[in-house]
C-alpha cells in the first residue's frame, strides 16, 4: 500500500515545487503543473508539466551518472513505493543533503542576466569576455557563473568565483566549477545530437553525510535550463525557447498587453496558450529523450 501525501510533513512550497519529509534522511520532491514567468505564478496550470519535468530530470540524472560517474540525490526510482499514487510520475524520493548555498550556472551562450552583465561591464561573474558579442552569441568556451540563492521573491545575484571560494574554500569551489562545466559539456553535446542547443543551465549541489558532493534539486529541465531549437539558431536576437517563450510572448504581446514592470498580476492564460505551452514542453522532452511522452507514471522512467 502506498502512503498518502498527507502522511508526510509538508516542508516548503516553491513557485513550482513542493517538498515533503519522508523520513529523517529522505525527502519527497514534487513537481506541480504550476508555471511561472517573469517571477509570477501564472494561472491556470499546464497539464502534465510536472510529469514532463520529472521525466526530464530522471533522464539526465541517469545520463550524468553513466557518463561522468556523478552521484545524484535520487533515493529510488520514479515508481518508488514511498511515492503516493496521487503524485506518481511527478515526484522523486531524494536523499536529504546539506545544500550548498549557491546556484551553479554554466553558460555556453550569451543571454539573460549574463548578457545584461556583459553589456554593463564586459564580464560575467568576474569572467572577462571578448568585445563585440551579441545576444545569443556562442562563447568560445563555456563559463562558470555562480549566483547566490535568493530568498523567496528576491532575484538570484551573480557572484564571482573568488566570492564562492571565500565562502566555501578554494577546493570545494574548484570542484563545483569543474563539475558544473563537465555537466554542461556532456548535456550540451547530448542535446545538440538531438537538434537542441543547451544555452545555459543551473545546478544545485549538496553534501551527503560522508561529505561527498552530490548533484541535487532538478537537473536540465526546461525550468532550470535554456533550450533553443538548433535549426533556427541565429545570433543577434533573442532565441525562441522551447518552453516559456510562447507564454512570455503572449503575455507581453498585443492580445494580453501586460507588462512585467507594471506591478499588476499577469492575466489568465487562454486555453489555446495553455495547450500550445504544453505542446512545447512535450516536444522538448520527446526530442531530448527520443521517446514519446506518456502520461502513465512509470512509462517515462
Ligand atoms: P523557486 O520557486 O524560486 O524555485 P525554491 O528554489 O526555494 O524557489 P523549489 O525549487 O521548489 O523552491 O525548492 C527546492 C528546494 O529544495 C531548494 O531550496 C533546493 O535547494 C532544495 N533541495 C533540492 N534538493 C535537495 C536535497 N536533496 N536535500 C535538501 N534540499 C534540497
Ligand atoms: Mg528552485
Amino acid at each position: 500500500m502506498r502512503p498518502e501525501l498527507s502522511d508526510y510533513t509538508h516542508l516548503s512550497a516553491g513557485k513550482v515545487r513542493e517538498i515533503y519529509e519522508v523520513d529523517r534522511d529522505t525527502l519527497l520532491m514534487l513537481a506541480t503543473d504550476r508555471i511561472s514567468a517573469f517571477d509570477y505564478s501564472l494561472t491556470p496550470e499546464i497539464p502534465d508539466k510536472g510529469r514532463i519535468l520529472t521525466a526530464t530530470s530522471t533522464l539526465f540524472f541517469d545520463l550524468l551518472e553513466r557518463e561522468l560517474g556523478l552521484p545524484n540525490h535520487l533515493a529510488g526510482p520514479v515508481t518508488d513505493e514511498r511515492i503516493p499514487e496521487e503524485v506518481l510520475g511527478r515526484a522523486h524520493v531524494v536523499k536529504r543533503l546539506e545544500m550548498i548555498p549557491f546556484e551553479c550556472v554554466a553558460r555556453g551562450y550569451l543571454t539573460g542576466s549574463g548578457k545584461k552583465e556583459y553589456d554593463a561591464t564586459g564580464r560575467i561573474c568576474g569572467v572577462m569576455l571578448p568585445a563585440g558579442l551579441v545576444e545569443a552569441s556562442r562563447l568560445s568556451e563555456p563559463i562558470f557563473t555562480p549566483a547566490t540563492k535568493a530568498e523567496q521573491g528576491e532575484h538570484d545575484e551573480n557572484v564571482s568565483f573568488s566570492y564562492v571560494a571565500s565562502k566555501l574554500g578554494e577546493e570545494l569551489a574548484m570542484k563545483l566549477k569543474e563539475t558544473t562545466l563537465a555537466v554542461y559539456s556532456a548535456a550540451a553535446a547530448y542535446a545538440l545530437s538531438r537538434g537542441i542547443i543547451l544555452a545555459d543551465t543551473k545546478l544545485e549541489f549538496g553534501l551527503d553525510a560522508e561529505g561527498n558532493l552530490v548533484l541535487a534539486d532538478e537537473v536540465l529541465t526546461p525550468d532550470s535550463s535554456r533550450y533553443w531549437p538548433a535549426d533556427s539558431y541565429e545570433p543577434g536576437k533573442v532565441q525562441p525557447s522551447f518552453d516559456k517563450q510562447y507564454v512570455r510572448n503572449w503575455l507581453t504581446g498585443p492580445k494580453a498587453n501586460w507588462s512585467p514592470a507594471g506591478g499588476t498580476e499577469p492575466p489568465e492564460l487562454p486555453g489555446a496558450v495553455v495547450e500550445a505551452t504544453r505542446d512545447r514542453y512535450i516536444e522538448a522532452y520527446e526530442r531530448l529523450s527520443g521517446e514519446k511522452f506518456c502520461t502513465w507514471p512509470g512509462a517515462n522512467a
